[in-house]
């Protein structure tokens, strides 16, 4: 029973909703901040009521200590929640010094960072960050529409967002941006998937990460948001607008995914080596809609 009591009060605590990128499913999470700084994409919402605040750095550096005696040998850390760059140079630099001190087998660090935090940020200080061990940012594109960001309140245009990532490439990171797919619905399919493989393309990522758009309780007002007639586009739809995405990126050495479990069709290949191959695989399963490779519906999640 003590030794129940011991793991209960040791384990870092997780103010819910946690979330974090897929690709951390194995990272140790540690929340620095609470929310998202921004809170206000209209397809989002996940923060919904949570809100944002950077914790108490004592407290945060005293629960990094807790952690190291009881996950040793943590290779990778995830620092939550929705944009951990909001803090200050002096308080990442702290943290990031604390955490490979404590963790002598911690190989990475990573964290979500919006477009704004990036911008706000001095080049030095992105460097310094950068050369004490935070490896990859997570960065939310959404679109490279201009329209569309407008439409969902990103608060960001698609030059912006390249500028960033090209800061967060000169400083050394490497980057992963995310992209909804559906998110322009149908009247602006076209122009999300031509748009937003443009941004790509100048934003010039280690990896791109394609969620298909979804909804639920935390985001079920988006669709009254957005234009008379939009809606979630089906599978055919989808999987044109991806196709005709991956058509209008040309990064050379880029990771492409879309195999989170909101996709109906799992793709994965390294660009440019691999789009002829995404691009039939594509065309094969549009022509058969049975097609064995579709996840079905009930198998799909945000
Ligand atoms: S999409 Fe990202 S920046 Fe926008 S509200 Fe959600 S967590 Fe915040």
């Amino acid at each position: 029973m003590a030794m129940f009591l011991v793991m209960i009060r040791d384990v870092p605590r997780y103010v819910e909703p946690v979330y974090r990128p897929p690709s951390e499913a194995r990272s140790l999470i540690f929340q620095v901040t609470y929310g998202c700084s921004s809170d206000q994409c209209t397809f989002c919402r996940v923060y919904r009521g949570k809100k944002f605040r950077k914790r108490n750095e004592q407290e945060v550096l005293k629960e990094f200590e807790t952690a190291a005696g009881l996950y040793p040998r943590t290779r990778r850390i995830f620092l939550a929640d929705g944009d951990a760059l909001v803090l200050s140079p002096r308080i990442m630099l702290s943290y990031l010094e604390r955490l490979y001190a404590l963790f002598p087998e911690l190989e990475r660090v990573t964290a979500y960072s919006s477009p704004q935090n990036l911008l706000r940020k001095d080049p030095d200080d992105l460097r310094a960050i950068r050369a004490a061990g935070l490896n990859m940012l997570y960065i939310g594109i959404e679109s490279g529409s201009e329209r569309i960001l407008n439409m969902v309140e990103k608060g960001v245009t698609p030059d912006e967002h390249v500028e960033a990532c090209l800061e967060a490439n000169a400083a050394g990171f490497e980057t992963s941006l995310t992209v909804i797919l559906g998110l322009g619905g149908p009247r602006y399919s076209e122009e999300h998937a031509i748009e937003t493989g443009r941004v790509l393309t100048a934003c010039a990522p280690t990896y791109i990460g394609a969620l298909t758009l979804m909804l639920a309780e935390h985001n079920a007002d988006f669709p009254a948001s957005m234009y008379d007639g939009w809606r979630l586009l089906d599978i055919a739809e989808t999987l044109r607008e991806v196709r005709l995405m991956i058509e209008n990126i040309s990064c050379d050495g880029c990771t492409f995914r879309a195999n989170h479990a909101s996709n109906w069709l799992a793709l994965k290949g390294r660009l440019m080596r691999d789009r002829p191959r995404l691009l039939s695989f594509i065309d094969d399963v549009l022509a058969d809609p049975d097609s064995p490779y579709l996840r079905p519906d009930d198998f799909r999640a945000l």
